[in-house]
């Protein structure tokens, strides 16, 4: 398991639905089209589909970015 998550800026997702055609195993399309992102931890084997759906983005909505650090 990595520490990298996906998260998507919904101010600038202009709801293409690109990204879960790429990665259907973490991002999904709520009734208007927009993603909804399973926030947990990116598994190495899906690193490659998930930056390949990163890059697609039109709008440079999607990002993988390291997992913060709990704050204690
Ligand atoms: S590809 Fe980008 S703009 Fe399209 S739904 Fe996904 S995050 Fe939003």
């Amino acid at each position: 398991m990595s520490d990298l998550v996906l998260r998507v800026n919904p101010i600038l997702c202009d709801a293409h639905g690109l990204c879960a055609e790429l990665l259907p195993e973490r991002i999904t399309l709520d009734e208007w089209g927009y993603p909804i992102v399973d926030e947990a931890p990116v598994p190495r084997s899906l690193e490659p589909h998930a930056r390949r759906a990163v890059a697609a983005c039109p709008v440079l909505a999607l990002n993988l970015e390291r997992r913060r650090a709990a704050v204690r």
